[in-house]
């Protein structure tokens, strides 16, 4: 009994210990049920909704998605390590995964990868996947030169409408005419790092001109994340910006 009862605890501890890695979840009250929100690391999260889960630009192998349902859609946005990462998509299971994917990843799926279900977007795209409507939207740098780091067409934002609620995640991106025309946007995942995309001055102009009612500054490694959370609720009070540990792992 003894055993059983330290046996017992040890898991217990165990359980904790892998569960306190994660960043706090949030969980959104929509439409037929409950979306829990899961940061994980820089531009990795995953959102639950009705015993689906999507995983967004995972990265961070098996250990980072540690206690979390296996993905049913996984979306990649772009080429980069930080958001496509082969490695950790092959070592997470993925076979009731559909891989929603620009062109330019499926490119650089490897060759292992074959059988997998992958559906390609590219910009202005709809789909429905496992019963959830996916919009792939541009994401690029400004001035738009072919040369960009992030050249227009190559990756995808997202815009997910899920129970009644739609999501943007951004990618990497500016804060391009087609991001500051999104209409109607509940939850936003905007980018804000320096070379790549944008400091957080300019994702503040670009989050007050579509005014989503919720915003998770997201992909901000360095960046001041408290300065704009100020700036955007000095430009719009009711603006819910949700500031989150999204480093804590790096930080181990
Ligand atoms: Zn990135």
């Amino acid at each position: 009994m003894r055993l059983k009862i330290a046996v017992v605890f040890c898991f217990s501890l165990a359980t904790l210990f892998a569960q306190s890695q994660l960043p706090q979840a949030d969980v959104e009250k929509v439409r037929g049920g409950n979306l829990t929100i899961q940061p994980i690391t820089h531009a990795t999260l995953v959102l639950s909704y009705q015993k689906k889960n999507i995983y967004v630009d995972p990265t961070g192998g098996a250990e980072a998605f540690k206690g979390l349902a296996a993905p049913d859609i996984i979306l990649v946005t772009d080429i980069h390590g930080d958001h496509f990462d082969p490695k950790t998509i092959q070592a997470i299971n993925t076979t009731k995964a559909t891989l929603v994917v620009p062109q330019a990843v499926a490119d650089k799926l490897p060759p292992e990868m074959d059988k997998q279900k992958v559906v390609i977007l590219k910009n202005g795209d709809n789909k429905n996947v496992e019963g959830i409507s996916i919009t792939a939207i541009p994401m690029y740098n400004l001035p738009e030169v072919a040369d960009a780091f992030h050249a227009k067409g190559r990756g995808n934002g997202y815009v997910l409408n899920i129970g009644g609620k739609n999501i943007y995640i951004s990618g990497d991106t500016e804060d391009i005419p087609e991001m500051r025309s999104l209409k109607s946007i509940d939850i936003a995942f905007v980018c804000m790092n320096l070379p790549y995309t944008m400091d957080v001055n300019q994702a503040a102009e670009g989050v007050l001109a579509f005014k989503p009612k919720t915003i998770y500054p997201y992909h901000f490694r360095g960046q001041d994340v408290n300065t704009f959370k100020t700036l955007v609720n000095a430009g719009d009070k009711n603006i819910d910006v949700r500031v989150r540990n999204w480093y804590a792992a790096a930080a181990k």
